[in-house]
């Protein structure tokens, strides 16, 4: 089945611009398959991630996500899509610094559940991610770099998304614990069958990845169109 299906879509940050940031004709991608994003600074990517997340909407155009139609949305309809059916990761990670990994993670949990089920879930997580659980009641910011970057990949599955979205998750790293890190978050439980959509500047990553999609391909970028 289609993870993601773009169809004529324009967006623009200023309404009464008519230069648009994105205008991507056609775009699909089936479930299960993993993405890779690239292109410079500037090209789009992180509005593109924001508008799968359903943060942004598109002023013309479709675009369905796990099939819901994005397009056709109230902010508050996609603020619910996103929490069933997204996880996003953050380049700077986004977790509250002073409360505790368990409350970070707590904070975007969508389905209801007592307290011991939410640490099952987490030491689940945590588990698949080489994260000792004693680390579940620490602040946030008592974590290493490279532990704050799981716990935010833990706290994006928590509710068992569809599509992972993950923005420049490895800028922080050296190319060894970059390696390392890739092959954790795909072979995390549910990764075969879970898109992921993943943002980077490092052509080193692309072979972890079953789509590469150069932003400047995929959107006629107007500004750089009419420039030239
Ligand atoms: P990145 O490559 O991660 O997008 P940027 O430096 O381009 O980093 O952007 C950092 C943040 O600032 C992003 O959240 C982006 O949405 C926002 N941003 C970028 N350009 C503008 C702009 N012209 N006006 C307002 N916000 C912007
Ligand atoms: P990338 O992630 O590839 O660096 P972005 O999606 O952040 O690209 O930005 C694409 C374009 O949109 C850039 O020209 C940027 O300045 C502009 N932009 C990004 N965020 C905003 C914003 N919040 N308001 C206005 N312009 C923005």
């Amino acid at each position: 089945c289609t993870a993601i299906d773009i169809h004529n879509l324009c967006f623009s940050y200023d309404k009464k611009s008519s230069t648009n940031i994105l205008e991507i004709e056609r775009w699909q991608v089936n479930a299960g398959e993993r993405v890779f994003v690239h292109g410079p600074s500037g090209s789009g990517k992180s509005t593109l991630l924001n508008l799968l997340a359903g943060v942004l909407k598109p002023q013309r155009g479709e675009i369905s996500v796990c099939g819901q139609a994005l397009h056709s949305m109230s902010g508050r309809q996609r603020d619910v899509f996103r929490a069933r059916h997204v996880g996003l990761v953050f380049q700077q990670f986004n977790l509250i610094p002073y409360l505790t990994v368990r409350d970070n993670i707590q904070l975007v949990r969508y389905h209801t559940h007592t307290s011991s089920k939410l640490d099952e879930a987490i030491i689940t997580l945590f588990d698949g991610l080489q994260l000792d659980p004693i680390l579940m009641d620490r602040r946030a910011d008592a974590l290493s770099v490279g532990q704050q970057q799981r716990v935010a990949i833990a706290r994006a599955l928590i509710n068992q998304p569809e599509l992972l979205i993950v923005d420049e998750p490895t800028s922080a790293l050296d190319m060894a614990a970059r390696d390392s890190f890739m092959q954790l978050l795909l072979a995390l439980p549910g990764a075969e069958d879970r898109t992921l959509v993943f943002v980077s500047h490092d052509p080193g990553l692309a072979d972890y990845f079953s789509l590469k999609v150069e932003m400047q391909q995929l959107s006629k970028h107007k500004e750089l169109a009419d420039a030239v």
